[in-house]
């Protein structure tokens, strides 16, 4: 054994005994699980602000209510101006609004930060004023350059406004466990001639990890399991003379198989937040308290989405078998399965023993099981939580609406999807001072 090994063992040591005392620094104890519960993920992007995208494309998405995509928006060809409208209502139907530069131009050819501000930054501020003249709330925070021309100048000028960024090309899969460089994301693009509808039905497959790949020869790329693949569409037309644009049925058999294989199919900028919130949570370490431990991490970019909410498990282990998980005092209720859905912006979360006025120290289907179920467990329960009745009102305080795909669309006023909602299912999560958090399933 060498010494330096050996330093080793007795530095391990010396953190097993520390293990359980206040103050002490531990192990990572989160872990997220990956994109979502889902075996893989895919974002739709489309690319330059087309009013056939409007007009093509929304009718195929309002028919499929687990489908959000992303709009890269630029004013080339007066394109924001003229479909502001269009794009407020893909907005508010739960689409994501991006980026993609004032003219259009080739960032990488403009040396001038002024002017680069101009394109990107202030551009960004005028897409969210322009849409909520049109009645959408946006927050833009991501980009996709222009012809996928990029460099450290442009780089740096998309960070002071963007958390993520889009570039083109390659095989547009990332791996869960690789960081990518989050200001140059690749994506498989679709085009007539470059792409069909079979390759594209493969790759969702693929993402999915669907299929044998065993046999990749070593200069092939490995496929090792689920992955979050980013498509670059642009017009939806079935204008044939048009080789960026695609027929309204083939996107839609596109959206349908990646439901089929059950891919979680969000916007760019969700699963990139949650893609990269979670190699933040993931490394932070515990430190002890007197009954648990507290996590704290950093944000790494001020414009990543204002909630973005992580599944997750939590090690728990080294404080026992009834435990309470709380962030910014509120108690999260864990999920049937043990995991627990965090919140990553608010920064740290708190992990103690139960005590005798804590209720909820088990797993628990939070899925709307009616409180008189004789199978479940009440005899330790909270006071009993009538769900739908008018009792809520005065106990929950807070009610936030979710898609199936955990992107939190807004706060609601009880456990009702409002009308301006698409039809479909949602989830809703009440929350109330000094109690767990409850989910319950809705559909309109
Ligand atoms: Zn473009």
């Amino acid at each position: 054994m060498n010494n330096k090994l050996f330093s080793n063992i007795k530095a391990i040591t010396a953190c097993s005994i520390a293990f359980g005392l206040a103050g002490f620094s531990m192990a990572a104890p989160i872990k997220t699980i990956p994109w979502n519960g889902h075996v893989g993920a895919v974002s739709f992007t489309f690319d330059d602000a087309l009013e056939n995208q409007v007009q093509n494309l929304k009718p195929v998405l309002d028919e499929l209510p687990d489908v959000h995509v992303t709009f890269f928006l630029t004013d080339m060809g007066n394109g924001l101006k003229q479909n502001a409208a269009g794009f407020a209502a893909l907005a508010k139907a739960g689409h994501e609004i991006g980026n993609h530069a004032k003219n259009h131009g080739h960032l990488s050819g403009i040396t001038n930060n002024e002017e680069l501000n101009e394109e990107i930054v202030k551009f960004a501020d005028n897409i969210e004023k322009v849409l909520a003249e049109n009645g959408a709330t946006t927050n833009v925070i991501s980009f996709a350059t222009p012809f996928c021309e990029n460099n450290d100048q442009v780089k740096g000028v998309i960070d002071t406004r963007h958390f993520i960024n889009r570039d083109c090309g390659w095989h547009g899969r990332n791996e869960w466990d690789v960081e990518p460089d989050w200001l140059a994301l690749k994506a498989k693009i679709w085009t007539r001639s470059g792409a069909s509808v079979p390759e594209m039905l493969t790759a969702m497959d693929t993402a999915a990890f669907i299929g044998n790949f065993a046999g990749a020869e070593p200069w092939e790329v490995q496929i090792k399991g689920g992955t979050w693949l980013v498509v670059l569409n642009h017009g939806v037309t079935d204008d044939k003379g048009d080789d960026y644009a695609i027929d309204p049925a083939d996107i839609k058999k596109i959206f349908e198989r990646a439901i089929e294989d059950k891919l979680w199919v969000a916007p760019f900028g969700t699963i990139g937040a949650y893609y990269r919130a979670h190699f933040i949570v993931d490394a932070a370490t515990s430190t002890a308290t007197d009954d648990g431990f507290t996590v704290s991490w950093k944000i790494p970019n001020e414009h990543m989405p204002k909630s973005v909410m992580l599944r997750v498990n939590i090690d728990t282990k080294s404080i026992g078998e009834n435990v309470v998980v709380e962030q910014n005092g509120q108690k999260i209720t864990p999920e049937s399965d043990g995991s627990y859905i965090i919140e990553f912006m608010s920064k740290s979360l708190t992990v103690r023993k139960a005590g005798a006025g804590d209720s909820t120290t088990h797993p628990q289907d939070t899925t709307a099981t009616p409180p008189t179920d004789s199978t479940k467990d009440t005899s330790t329960a909270l006071p009993k939580i009538q769900l739908g009745s008018e009792q809520n009102s005065t106990v929950y305080t807070k009610f936030t609406l979710f898609d199936l795909n955990g992107n939190r669309l807004g706060t609601v006023s009880d456990f009702a999807v409002p009308a301006n909602y698409p039809k479909g299912t949602y989830i809703i999560r009440a929350e109330a001072k000094g109690q767990a958090a409850i989910t319950k399933k809705v559909s309109r």
